[in-house]
């Protein structure tokens, strides 16, 4: 392995050359360095190009390298360790995770690695699929060496619906309450489809706040200014920062107008239900999840979610549906087929929702998988998607007890937990994901 080459989504200097995957705070640490970041070429997708002066005004706009999903770009880096000349070829793969979101796969002298940062595949869904085959014409026959794998959900009892059916729920929500303000938590950057999607259903405008009205102008979306506005006096529905929808600020609010809170999302999704409630690890699908943890006491989280039934409030009026813009178990189960690495590393390392890819998935990956097998069957360019198999060994895995720590979701803690570290220097060694 050579260090100091290439970093994704780790900008706090030492390498070559940087790929930021997109523009959530989780993936873009040192960026809003001191001074300016300027430590090499940046590289991401034109659209996170194009946000990024408005989020990070000290980066050098001279080293921003926009490259197209889909596109590939060939480098040539001098190794810093042994001073030799270093090959690599980098594929941009959409990651529809969220507006610019990007996945790298990068192949040549450092061997294969994908590099998927947050990313949402759905089953089913055409521009996945599309997604799926431009990674495997990228792929070109190679196999790869590591995969480093969105495991913000990598636990069997994490599966969600397709967004636009969370969507509709949505939209169902707000028509049932005709009398009430409604307040939907997103993040500066994402949901964008959901709200159109509730904006043409319901004939209404959508009040934002005027930095997340930048950006979705500078996404090209509503350019006529027909769908956003930041004038309260217009809507009754409005997009607000994710960390405010509280369960305090909607009590305040409906001391002034009856209020609901929605908050689409998939980490709320994990809902703690009283204890002695804990499942036997005989039901299927898995609901309940062991929890136990320093300050947090024991007790069961548990999914509580049926689709074909009406979503039901999570808190006093607050509802939480899973609209989520990362992948779930059997997404990303789909994803360790397709490729089949040799191994897999989860790129979240600090959240509480902490669950190592390699315990599900080591079955599925090169070490267990290509045993016995020939070169030419391990290819990945011949896989059909339609036509390849679920392997004999990819039953359900073992249940496991998992440490996760949980509580009232609505205050984020979640969310500041997941902020912990995201990205990796891809040439350095991997650290296995501590799994209690
Ligand atoms: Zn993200």
């Amino acid at each position: 392995m050579d260090e100091g080459l290439v970093s994704v989504d780790k900008f706090s200097g030492g390498s070559r050359v940087y790929f930021l995957t997109h523009l959530h705070q989780d993936h873009t640490r040192g960026l809003g360095a001191a001074g300016g970041w300027r430590h090499g070429p940046l590289y991401c997708s034109p659209v996170t190009a194009r946000l990024l002066p408005t989020r990070f005004p000290g980066v050098d706009a001279s080293l921003l390298r926009p490259i197209a999903p889909g596109d590939s770009v060939s480098l040539s880096l001098s190794s810093p360790a042994s001073g030799r000349l270093i090959s690599l070829h980098v594929t941009a793969i959409p990651a529809l995770h969220c507006p610019g979101s990007l996945m790298y796969l990068f192949r040549g002298d450092l061997g294969c690695k994908l590099y998927t940062g947050d990313f949402r595949w759905e089953l089913g869904c055409e521009e996945a699929r599309s997604a799926k085959k431009a990674l495997l014409d990228a792929l070109a026959g190679d196999s790869v060496d590591v995969l480093y794998m969105d495991n913000t959900f990598c636990h069997p009892s994490l599966n969600f619906p397709p967004r636009p059916v969370v969507a509709e729920q949505i939209v169902n929500v707000i028509q049932a309450h005709p009398d009430h303000e409604v307040i939907i938590g997103v993040d500066t950057l994402g949901k964008e489809d959901l709200l159109l999607h509730i904006s043409r259903a319901l004939q209404t405008k959508i009040w934002v706040w005027p930095q997340r009205l930048l950006t979705v102008h500078l996404l090209g979306i509503d350019d006529n200014h027909e769908i956003f506005t930041t004038q309260t006096s217009l809507t009754r529905v409005r997009a607000v920062p994710r960390y405010s929808l509280t369960v305090g600020n909607l009590e305040a609010l409906n001391t002034v107008c009856p209020t609901i809170g929605i908050m689409p999302s998939g980490i709320p999704w994990l809902l703690k239900s009283g204890e002695g409630k804990t499942r036997s690890s005989g039901e299927s699908p898995a609901k309940s999840i062991r929890r136990r943890g320093p300050g947090w006491g024991v007790g069961t989280i548990e999914m509580d979610y049926d689709p074909s039934s009406p979503p039901k409030l999570f808190e006093k009026d607050s509802y939480t549906l899973p609209y989520s813009d990362h992948a779930c178990f059997p997404e990303l189960e789909d994803l360790v087929q397709t490729v089949r690495p040799s191994t897999v590393v989860g790129i979240v390392s600090s959240s509480f929702y902490n669950l190592n890819p390699r315990l599900h998935f080591s079955h599925l990956c090169g070490d267990e998988v290509c045993a016995g097998k020939t070169p030419a069957e391990n290819s990945g360019h011949t896989r059909s998607l339609a036509s390849r198999s679920r392997p004999s060994s990819s039953k359900t895995p073992r249940r496991r007890r998992i440490k996760i720590s949980s509580s009232t979701l609505y205050r984020s803690k979640a969310i500041m937990q997941r902020k912990g570290a995201c990205g990796a220097r891809i040439t350095e060694p991997e650290e296995p994901i501590s799994v209690a």
